[in-house]
């Protein structure tokens, strides 16, 4: 196997393109070095970006905040711009490993992995992130529901790398919650992990983004649940359980895993949901 170190974008992204689909990224290490190890992944070529600081950076801008991919979980959580636009990816941050995975857990390994059990991706769903990805042939840009495709699988093409994701200005009055269920409160990984933002416009919902990791083979987006809440107060109690279970029931899909019971992950799913979005505390 080569490893190719590189300082610069433009040297990681011929590098990319001259080696073929046969090459890995490598950020922080912290999935693929895990894969390697296990013998789940062989690469011909290693291209390691990880000393680009250029990829590093988080700017707050007009509309929004652009977080590099190369921000790993300890930065985020240190970012006063991230503090600003995304306390919940903030939230989701503090969930990941120990300190030192947090260290070099970076918000692209997150996403280039697209685990079902990501913590970071479900809130970048819910917050309608926008991935910024760059190859020798240009750049694109592509709402994260669309750049995770499906089990461990992404949009990307070999040639590309993710280069930052962009985080939109939340509106005022907007209900945002992260949670994570897993076996204790640090160090592991999901049962399930759930993430939304609903923004009102006086008790009525105007616009409603709510995701869940580990109820199905990648990190889902509830839209038709999230349609049917828009233009209307929340449902109250009794109301809100049928509404998501009627949705839930049809939108996850959860396993039987070494981690938990697919009646298990339903159930609490639709547990978190219902008393999150009963709670108007958590209005921002
Ligand atoms: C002990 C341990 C605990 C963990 N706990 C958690 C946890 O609680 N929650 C959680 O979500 N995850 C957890 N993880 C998984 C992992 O830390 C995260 O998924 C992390 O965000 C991966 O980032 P990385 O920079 O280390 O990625 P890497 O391992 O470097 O890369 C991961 C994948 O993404 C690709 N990739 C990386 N950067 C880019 C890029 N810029 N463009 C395109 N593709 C790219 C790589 O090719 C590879 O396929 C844990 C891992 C370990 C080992």
């Amino acid at each position: 196997m080569k490893v190719v170190s590189t300082r610069s974008l433009d040297d990681a992204l011929k590098a990319l393109r001259d080696a073929g689909p046969d090459a890995r990224i490598l950020a922080g290490g912290t999935d693929l070095m895990v894969e390697m190890e296990s013998g789940r992944t062989h690469p011909a070529l290693v291209v390691d970006v990880w000393k680009i600081d250029a990829l590093r950076q988080i700017r707050e801008m007009q509309d929004g905040v652009e977080i590099g991919a190369l921000a790993d979980c300890g930065a985020l959580i240190r970012s006063v711009q991230v503090a600003r636009h995304a306390d919940t990816l903030i939230e989701a941050a503090r969930t990941v490993g120990a300190v030192q995975i947090r260290n070099r857990a970076t918000i692209g390994g997150n996403l280039g992995t697209a685990s079902p059990a990501a913590d970071l991706n479900p809130v970048l769903f819910a917050l309608g992130a926008r991935v910024r990805v760059a190859s020798t042939r240009g750049e694109r840009e592509l709402p994260v529901e669309a750049f995770v495709k499906g089990y461990r699988t992404t949009d990307r093409a070999h040639d590309e790398l993710i280069t930052s994701v962009f985080l939109p200005r939340r509106p005022a009055h907007e209900l945002r919650f992260f949670r994570k269920v897993g076996t204790r409160r640090a160090q592991s990984i999901a049962k399930v992990v759930v993430s939304a933002a609903v923004a009102f416009d006086g008790e009525r919902v105007q616009a409603a983004r709510i995701s869940a990791g580990s109820v199905a083979d990648r990190t889902l987006l509830f839209d038709g649940l999230a349609q049917e809440l828009v233009g209307a107060p929340l449902p109250q109690a009794a109301k809100l359980s049928e509404f998501l279970r009627r949705h839930l029931d049809a939108a996850a899909a959860p396993r039987d895993d070494v981690r938990s019971t697919a009646r298990y992950r339903r159930f609490v799913l639709q547990r978190i949901l219902e008393s999150s979005l009963r709670s108007p505390a958590q209005v921002r």
